[in-house]
């Protein structure tokens, strides 16, 4: 079943890096909402045995009784994106946010086709989210205009939109001044599902609100799992189980899938609130 079809949830979409963080996101999803989106970036798409990756988030998934997609974000390859869709990835986001709004248009126009002729779903983003993830992005954010965005819808057929409201990847440099009327806008005007680029470092108080406005349905986090990662690490050296004697790769790991399983649990436990 595609994702977001009549669905009324917002899902919560985690970047992964490998089957290890896959599992632990979907064990987080296990034990709270039961429904999750995994997200690859284009370096760990290039990375990770595609069509065994596949299998094995569906075989786990279903064998946890939960639902999880698969998505490839922020992709500026046209082949790769092709590559994803005929992999089976349930959702692609083509990425030339970088280029002018009339490219911008020009090539998603060229690849919707392509894409829906699957049960692949594609995300196309106006403006620019400032920030880099996984070395795609740019240091200067491009708040989109409703100009820009009413061009662009007007032009395309997309099935999920991303617009640059203020939002940034990586880590917020101070509170970040967010455009909530250009969400509004979007979403009443248009109706389509949006995406909430650089959910990592906002508030709970600030994605509860973002979550709350009707149409929101994909809260993007990257940073916090990589973060979270981290923590699992050093949370491993404070115990000591870094040592050369009596190293054991699965006391170390299972610090970092622990840590990630808890830091996803908490951003998921969030739509209860809703
Ligand atoms: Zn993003």
């Amino acid at each position: 079943m595609k994702v977001y079809d009549g669905s009324k949830d917002v899902l919560f979409a985690f970047n992964i890096w490998d089957f290890e963080s896959a599992m632990a996101v979907m064990e987080a999803a296990k034990e709270t909402t039961g429904k999750v989106i995994l997200q690859t970036s284009m370096s760990t798409y290039k990375k990770l045995p595609h069509k065994e990756f596949r299998s094995f988030v569906t075989q786990f998934s279903d064998n946890q009784g939960i639902r999880a997609w698969l998505h490839l974000d922020h992709c500026t390859d046209v082949q790769m994106l092709k590559n994803a869709v005929d992999c089976g990835w349930d959702s692609v986001m083509l990425d030339y946010s970088d280029r002018n709004l009339k490219e911008n248009i020009e090539v998603v126009k060229q690849i919707t086709e392509y894409v829906q002729g699957s049960d692949c779903l594609i995300e196309a983003e106006i403006g620019r989210v400032q920030g880099v993830e996984d070395n795609v992005g740019s240091r200067e954010g491009n708040i989109a205009t409703e100009h820009a965005i009413d061009t662009f819808m007007e032009q395309t057929n997309v099935d999920l939109i991303a617009v640059a409201f203020g939002n940034a990847h990586g880590i917020y440099e101070g509170t970040p001044d967010l455009h909530y009327n250009l969400v509004e806008y979007t979403t009443e005007r248009y109706g389509k599902p949006f995406v909430v680029h650089g959910g990592s470092g906002l508030s709970d108080d600030v994605l509860i609100k973002l979550m709350t406005i009707q149409n929101v349905k994909k809260i993007n986090i990257s940073t916090d799992l990589k973060l979270a990662y981290r923590q699992g690490i050093l949370e491993a050296k404070e115990k000591d189980l870094i040592r050369e004697k009596g190293f054991q790769t699965t006391a170390v790991e299972e610090c970092i899938f622990r840590s990630v399983k808890e830091t996803a649990k908490a951003k998921l436990m969030l739509t209860e609130n809703l």
